[in-house]
């Protein structure tokens, strides 16, 4: 099956059947395109050359704002030379939802045009992606 932004016309392609309907198909489901600074959503297309080829549980990550797997090699060793090599140039954050006492951080911008993305975890801010984004 083949999903495709209906704005960047970017398309992704992933097994047909029960399980990728079930992952992708729910009553009501619908899908924000996962391209950083693209508000478009998907739609089923045809496949085309140009499409890219996952595995479900890939595209499903991806589409749930997780990341492409390229994008999640965020290991300590990755974001040592992450931020030796590149500045931070911005900060994108947030209001708190519910406490206007705290902010939330939710990524640093780089020099190079890269984000690096933060979650929450009991064990600190975690870096669990880093995307492409327009400088
Ligand atoms: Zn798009």
């Amino acid at each position: 099956m083949t999903l495709r932004c209906s704005k960047c016309q970017r398309g992704w392609v992933t097994a047909e059947d029960a399980r990728a309907k079930a992952l992708f198909f729910a009553p009501g489901r619908s899908w924000d395109c996962p391209t950083v600074s693209c508000d478009g959503f998907l739609v089923r297309s045809k496949a085309r050359r140009s499409d890219r080829r996952l595995y479900q549980d890939a595209l499903w990550a991806a589409l749930n704002g997780l990341g492409f797997p390229e994008e999640r090699a965020c290991g300590l060793t990755e974001m040592k030379k992450l931020f030796q090599e590149h500045k931070v140039v911005g900060v994108v954050m947030d209001k708190h939802p519910t406490d206007s006492t705290k902010s939330r951080i939710l990524g640093l911008r780089l020099s190079g045009g890269r984000m690096v993305h933060f979650a929450a975890s009991a064990h600190g801010a975690v870096a669990y992606k880093v995307t492409e984004v327009p400088v």
